[in-house]
């Protein structure tokens, strides 16, 4: 994994529009290439990483979602945002100890309108920054360790597509199709 110097985007967005702008959501199967890239670390909280940051935490609202990750928003860095009643952002996560086993409903922004049955930890405790860029150690139980894995499994290029039948994957993809059709204005259609 190769770290990155900068904030490596370019958003067509002023920081003061962030509150009401949202960035476009890459889905499977149309950018399955690029959800399966695996991302960097961020090194820098730049100006141009806050605003990334803001805008995910707009967008993760927009679609009153649980969890959403940059790569789904078209950036290869290591940042997501949980939102279980207040939005918290997680930088360069990694697990270093996770206990117990839940089934939950999985579904993902990137897979809209999909849902299947997934066993994920039960605990998970995350080595992180924080948004002001400090070093933590945080557990996360029951709902919430199940949305960060998710989260970082995006982060390590893993969608929950990769545990689905071919069966499955063609029910998907109607699925996929049929929101983007119905909501084109949230997806990235390119
Ligand atoms: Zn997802």
């Amino acid at each position: 994994m190769s770290d990155v110097l900068k904030t490596d985007i370019n958003l067509d967005y002023d920081v003061n529009d962030s509150v009401e702008a949202f960035l476009p959501i890459y889905t499977w199967p149309k950018h399955a290439d690029h959800l399966a890239k695996e991302c960097n670390n961020v090194v820098v909280l730049d100006e141009k990483f806050q605003l990334l940051i803001e805008l995910m935490k707009s967008t993760i609202k927009k679609h009153n979602a649980v969890g959403l990750s940059a790569p789904q928003v078209g950036v290869h860095m290591r940042a997501l945002v949980v939102d279980l009643g207040e939005p918290r952002i997680v930088i360069n996560p990694t697990v270093i100890h996770s206990d117990g086993e839940q089934v939950v409903n999985e579904g993902c922004l990137s897979v809209p309108g999909y849902y299947k049955d997934k066993v994920f930890p039960q605990m998970i405790h995350v080595h992180l920054l924080n948004e002001q860029g400090k070093e933590e150690v945080l557990k996360f139980e029951g709902l919430a360790a199940a949305v960060l894995q998710h989260e970082i499994n995006h982060l390590d290029g893993i969608t929950m597509v990769d545990s689905l039948t071919d069966e499955e994957k063609i029910e998907a993809e109607e699925t996929v199709a049929q929101i983007l059709e119905q909501n084109p204005e949230l997806y990235m259609l390119d």
